[in-house]
């Protein structure tokens, strides 16, 4: 019953199952059930995704348009086979695909489709001979008329239940993650700055993919438990992060912690990836309507896609959370923002390498909130072999954690100036 195995794609898988077992990178520490494989066969008149599991799950099946998308999603599960969005597979209907985590209790897939095309058949398969528990997705080539009048979920019968059980559960986990670790006195807390830190992408949206492979996820959550790790060894700083695991955060989700927790600073961590191999450096990005050059805007364009990536509903977004607020804490806000760029670039350069032109702008959706202020890091270039490499060791990210941590210093002892005078 299910489809042949394209060796190419077991091939890659293969190699990149080594790979994580070399560098030992742990994908989610919470699942209960396993993927252990993944197949897509090309029939006549439709395409077949087979997953492979070693128990049978409960399912969501979910079309999005712009781009076309399939998004099956599934209880929280742990990835058997290798690397987790290797699936450049090109076949049938099917362009690529990711896996993550997309909610605590969520694993998300996301098929990105060449062509529209709709849910023929989605059943499950208990197992038999030669084969685990399956869950089989047939795409059927349609047109955009068809691919739109089809849209919408399904899911099995199970689904709900399960996700009511998770959902107590989850909830309160969320709730650890947002809480500031040490919880000082109410007076002392009041004197403490308040830093966000959010680690970029995760979960189903791995961000850049460096040269020998690592994704810009795992970097920027390294970094980020790295600068959160020093910042509160020093004290005197409230440090929370956006994430602390593997899992895909909505872009607004992000700056709504920052205001949530009255933050007084938003750091979004990130590394890019660059067909120039050789450029390298450290930057750093704020907030505006005009980008200060082309490669900062297509750069915003590249970061703002991570909700697509993530087959995010953008229609989920709810209105109640928009900002209504007068321009004068706006221009504040982005008068605050640049002065801590400047303050980065002056402080960073010392211990790293920076870009040229090292402070630019653009319209960065996580960088929106209008009352914190907040800057976009691009800790370096993950395409470049050396700078990829000094981003994996412990000890130059420390260093560049320290330098931040000086810019933070300098940042807040001017503001404080600034309100006394
Ligand atoms: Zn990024």
């Amino acid at each position: 019953m299910s489809a042949p195995v394209p060796t190419l794609f077991r091939r890659i898988v293969v190699a990149l199952t080594a790979f994580l077992a070399v560098f030992g990178v742990a994908v989610t520490a919470h699942a209960q059930s396993k993927v252990t494989d993944v197949r897509v066969g090309v029939h006549q008149g439709f395409t077949r995704f087979v997953l492979e599991l070693d128990a049978s799950a409960p399912y969501r099946l979910l079309t999005l348009r712009d781009p076309y998308r399939v998004v099956i999603d599934l209880p929280e599960v742990a990835w058997e086979t290798g690397d987790e969005s290797a699936g450049k597979v090109a076949k049938g209907v099917i362009g690529k695909f990711r896996f993550g985590l997309f909610q605590h209790g969520v694993s998300r897939f996301v098929i990105d489709l060449r062509e529209p095309a709709v849910v023929k058949a989605h059943f499950r398969l208990d197992p038999e001979p030669g084969a685990g528990h399956r869950l089989v997705v047939d795409l059927e080539p349609s047109t955009d008329q068809q691919f739109a009048a089809a849209m919408g979920s399904v899911e099995s019968k199970d689904w709900a239940s399960r996700q009511s059980a998770v959902a107590a559960a989850s909830q309160s986990q969320q709730q650890s993650i947002v809480r500031a670790p040490v919880k000082p006195t109410e007076q002392a807390e009041k004197r403490l700055k308040t830093i966000v830190i959010d680690p970029g992408h995760g979960g189903v949206d791995p961000g850049a993919i460096g040269a020998s492979g690592i994704y810009e996820k795992k970097i920027t959550l390294a970094f980020a438990r790295d600068l959160r790790d020093r910042l509160q060894a020093l004290g005197g700083y409230r440090v929370i992060m956006t994430r602390d695991r593997d899992i895909y955060i909505p872009l607004r989700r992000r700056y709504e912690v920052a205001h949530r927790n009255e933050a007084d600073l938003f750091i979004s961590v990130h590394a890019d990836a660059h067909h120039t191999s050789d450029l390298r450096g450290f930057s750093v990005y704020t907030l505006s309507e005009t980008a200060s050059d082309k490669e900062a805007a297509a750069l915003a364009t590249k970061e703002n896609k991570s909700d697509i990536l993530a087959g995010y509903d953008l229609s989920e977004y709810d209105d109640q959370t928009s900002f209504i607020l007068l321009d004068l804490a706006q221009r504040k806000t982005s008068e605050a923002s640049w002065q801590f760029a400047q303050s980065l670039v002056k402080n960073v350069g010392s211990n790293v390498t920076l870009l040229r032109r090292p402070h630019r702008f653009a319209g960065f959706a996580v960088l929106k909130s209008p009352t914190v202020p907040s800057v976009l890091v691009e800790l370096g270039y993950l395409s470049n072999r050396r700078e990829e490499k000094d981003l994996r060791t412990p000890a130059y990210r420390a260093g560049l954690a320290d330098a931040i941590i000086r810019a933070i210093d300098v940042y807040f002892e001017q503001q404080d100036r600034l309100s006394r005078s």
